[in-house]
């Protein structure tokens, strides 16, 4: 029976890409989504993957989907932590709401959903988890603590599960993406894009496919010596 996986964020921008190369991968995927119904209805009309809508960010209802989820398509396997908010300011700015949004939406989310799959997948010994981060996470952006300080959050927190999972054939791996031409991209202004395209050595922002590239590679069911891992896919904006 193929795997299950679950996409949280898959039903638009890097993550709807993720969902559709898993499923040709040959997996069985499920997205999740927080509010946009028209994306989700369009995004599964489109590719028959269904969506769930709940609060990643909310543990109570992440374990209530769970559940259903489990109960309706199978035990996870796969999980892609992909959910993400900006809620951008200089410190001067930046309320404690900003900040509480960012990180409890980026980085509480992958708590709530690895320990809400964790004994399933100790269980089966079989767990492939990849948390989205940022080169923002690695690198620090102006205008971003909240953001740089999730992403960076979920670096750490990638390398401390792996530890725990190495035992039980669970990797736990994160990717760290460069500028992709989603909406969240789009949202900068378009001389700050510019000035941020002008960075990129290969000179284009990344498509949402070659994020998910990354994470097909690291889901393979032989990928069991990959775990730990930041795979960085920037056009080569950030090396390190
Ligand atoms: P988008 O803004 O295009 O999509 C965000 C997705 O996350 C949507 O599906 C949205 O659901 C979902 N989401 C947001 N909050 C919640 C929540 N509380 N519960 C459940 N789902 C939620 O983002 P991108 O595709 O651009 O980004 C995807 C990931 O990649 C994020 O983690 C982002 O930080 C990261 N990233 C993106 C980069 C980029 O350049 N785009 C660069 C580096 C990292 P809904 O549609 O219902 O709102």
């Amino acid at each position: 029976m193929a795997r299950v996986a679950l996409v949280t964020g898959g039903q638009r921008g890097i993550g709807a890409a993720i969902s559709e190369a898993l499923k040709a991968a040959g997996r069985t995927v499920v997205a999740n989504f927080a509010g946009n119904e028209a994306a989700a209805a369009a995004f599964t009309e489109r590719t028959g993957i269904p969506c769930y809508k709940f609060d990643v960010s909310d543990y109570d209802a992440s374990a209530a989907a769970l559940q259903k989820i489990e109960a309706e398509v199978g035990p996870i396997e796969i999980l892609v932590n992909n959910a993400g908010i900006t809620r951008d300011g200089t410190m001067k700015r930046m309320d404690r709401k900003m900040w509480d949004d960012v990180i409890d939406t980026n980085l509480g989310s992958c708590y709530n959903l690895c320990k809400l799959a964790w004994d399933g997948m100790s269980k089966r010994k079989f767990g492939r988890i990849v948390n989205i981060g940022s080169i923002n996470g690695q690198a620090g952006q102006y205008g971003q603590v909240n953001y740089a300080a999730a992403k960076s959050g979920i670096h750490g927190f990638t390398k401390a599960l792996a530890q725990e999972g190495a035992r039980s054939n669970i990797t736990v791996n994160a990717i760290a993406p460069g500028y992709v031409d989603t909406e969240m991209v789009r949202a900068v202004p378009e001389d700050v894009l510019q000035k941020i395209i002008a960075k990129i050595p290969v000179g284009r922002l990344g498509h949402a496919e070659d994020i998910a590239r990354g994470v097909i590679f690291l889901t393979a069911d032989d990928a069991d010596f990959i775990t730990g891992s930041t795979l960085s896919i920037n056009g080569g904006q950030h090396m390190y």
